[in-house]
């Protein structure tokens, strides 16, 4: 017997349903958002925080730009949280902060470039 995911009710109807009702459906998926909110909210914070700091230094228009990694220090910016990353045809490897990435230049210099 099939039983609905939520409320755990019998269900009837179609074989590929879930849930019993529309109510238990939205409710389901209003408390598995608020649940998954709670869990990135963090470390989305960290990310969005990255990419306004790549942002800011890379201003509207520029594409590239090397600059010293002390730079990034005093403004916070976390190392560790990346959106994804790639090796470019040099080998660099390019740290995603969403449609920016930076790559280690040398031990004290960074590049910051637009992807998109
Ligand atoms: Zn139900």
């Amino acid at each position: 017997m099939r039983k609905c995911k939520m409320c755990k009710e019998k269900i009837s109807g179609r074989i590929d349903k879930i849930f019993c009702s529309n109510y238990c459906k939205s409710d389901y998926h209003v408390k598995l958002r608020r649940v998954n909110s709670l869990a990135t909210y963090h470390i989305d914070k960290i990310l969005h925080r990255n990419r306004s700091i790549l942002l800011e230094i890379l201003g509207k228009s520029a594409q590239k730009k090397k600059i010293n990694k002390k730079i990034l220090d005093e403004k916070k910016f976390n190392f560790s949280y990346v959106t994804s990353f790639g090796l470019n045809s040099k080998n660099k490897m390019y740290h995603y902060v969403y449609d920016f990435a930076w790559i280690k230049f040398s031990s004290n210099e960074i590049l910051i470039v637009r992807v998109s």
